[in-house]
């Protein structure tokens, strides 16, 4: 027997000897692949990212090293590496198991939604990394990891943030039950903070402070509500340092990243920059079929290929959207007890389609995604400054503004904060030679396209 006809049964030794739970198998261990055996080398293929693959090292080499040697009384060295360091190796094979599901955890107290979980969030390209970083703080709850605390969630509304954050309570609550958890929305954690001022009473100030600070891991959605709020801001700051300064975990959820976070005073923005910034853009065009598969899943409700393709192709920007559409058509169908056609669909779904389907394309658009895509703000890229975190920003807009619409050149210029003719110029033809010559310009300008029209 060799090792590769015996991963599959190394894999799930792992994850016996080593008590891994479900969660933890499914999501670390059951997708590494060998990729190729070389002398006493075994290339391991983890099919994700360098943050995953340093974790997987980390916690699960010596495990895997043991059992293979178990298995194949033999000593192997086992080297990880990612799908683009071994795209001409090819896989020997691919495991495929059951799918197994997380315990369903205590949620009674907590606020959190059954349903948000790690099982029901489908990993795709706009929000892999915040899973992965998720997964990571889930699992090392007990002892955060520096790097990664705080852990700040951000991405537009509708996009999965909430469905994490709870995501990430549940796997605590089901895997690490000694650790004491406290979600909150921002929203109401400022009403228990004015509530208490407002009552004067400093046993009831004392409360919130016990509630929210002799927790292990403070979860606290929507930041944004709070900036702003002095006396709630300065509460949760506060909260934030003892909690921080102890080595507990905090998780944090915005629709902007901290530097966007334009009222929020200096101090705090880079204490939200000291751990970790993970955003969730708008999913593409197969993550949002996932999405949608997975829920017809959960649902137990069945859909014409057409209708959902119909969906996916139409609503491109929200996730709450694309179920909220799914929602309608099951509702229409169990009150009429017809089937679904396509028509029926188009119908039933006019209102929530068309608004979404004619964005134009303009250069305002055009600004406002690439700044955003740079964590930039439209107005530095009309700004004067040279610095090169925004010129380049700056000359990508000028390209897209070129080939995606059919604004002059004066134009262009002149919605770009007044430069000329010339200088716009100059711009395009330097993105344009470097996206002849340089693979991951090409990739940028893709992503940065489908974003401005995701068709
Ligand atoms: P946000 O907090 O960013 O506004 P939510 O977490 O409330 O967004 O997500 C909106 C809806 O979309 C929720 O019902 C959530 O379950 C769903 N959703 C978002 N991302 C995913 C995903 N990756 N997989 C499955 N469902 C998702
Ligand atoms: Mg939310």
């Amino acid at each position: 027997m060799t090792v590769e006809e015996k991963w599959e049964e190394i894999l799930l030794m792992v994850k016996t000897e080593y008590e891994l739970s479900n969660i933890v198998y499914d999501s670390w261990i059951k997708p590494l692949e060998i990729c190729q055996i070389i002398n006493n080398k075994i290339y391991v293929l983890v099919p994700s990212d360098q943050i995953a693959l340093n974790y997987i090292k980390k916690k699960y080499l010596t495990p895997l090293k043991i059992v293979v040697a178990e298995v194949t009384e033999k000593d192997y060295d086992i080297e990880f590496i990612l799908p683009e360091d071994a795209k001409k190796l090819k896989p020997v094979k691919s495991i495929a198991l059951d799918d197994t599901s997380e315990n369903s955890a205590p949620v009674e107290d907590y606020n959190l939604n059954p349903n948000y979980t790690f099982d029901t969030f489908v990993v795709g390209n706009n929000n892999q990394l915040a899973h992965t970083i998720s997964l990571v703080v889930a699992e090392e709850a007990a002892n955060p990891e520096k790097k990664f605390n705080p852990l700040f969630l951000w991405g537009d509304v509708g996009l999965g943030k909430t469905h994490l954050m709870h995501s990430i309570a549940h796997h605590i609550l089901a895997n690490h039950p000694q650790l004491k958890i406290q979600y909150v929305s921002s929203e109401v954690f400022t009403n228990e903070v004015i509530e208490a001022i407002r009552s004067g009473s400093n046993s009831q100030i004392k409360a919130i402070r016990d509630k929210y600070r002799n927790v292990d891991v403070l979860l606290i959605d929507d930041i944004q509500f709070i900036i702003g709020k002095d006396r709630t801001q300065e509460e949760f700051f506060n909260t934030f340092n003892v909690l921080y300064n102890a080595g507990k975990q905090i998780v944090i959820s915005s629709d902007k990243p901290p530097k966007e976070m334009l009222t929020l005073e200096e101090r705090f923005r880079s204490r939200f920059q000291w751990g970790c910034m993970a955003d969730i853009s708008t999913p593409d065009y197969e993550t949002r079929m996932a999405i949608l598969r997975k829920k017809e899943e959960l649902d137990d409700f069945e859909l014409d290929d057409e209708i959902i393709q119909y969906i996916a192709n139409n609503i491109k920007s929200n996730i709450r959207e694309l179920e909220g559409a799914l929602n309608r058509l099951m509702a229409y169908s169990r009150l009429t007890h017809v089937n679904i056609t396509i028509e029926t669909a188009k119908e039933q779904l006019e209102s929530i389609i068309n608004p979404d389907s004619h964005k134009t394309v303009t250069p305002e658009l055009i600004i406002e995604i690439v700044a955003e895509h740079f964590q930039k703000t439209p107005d530095q890229l009309l700004s004067k400054s040279r610095s090169s975190d925004i010129a380049r920003p700056r000359q990508i807009a000028m390209y897209l503004c070129k080939q995606m619409t059919q604004t002059s050149l004066t134009d262009i210029g002149r919605i770009l904060g007044g430069r000329d003719h010339s200088t716009i110029i100059h711009g395009i033809e330097k993105i344009e030679k470097e996206c002849k010559k340089d693979q991951s310009t090409q990739n940028l300008i893709e992503t940065i396209r489908k974003k401005i029209n995701p068709n």
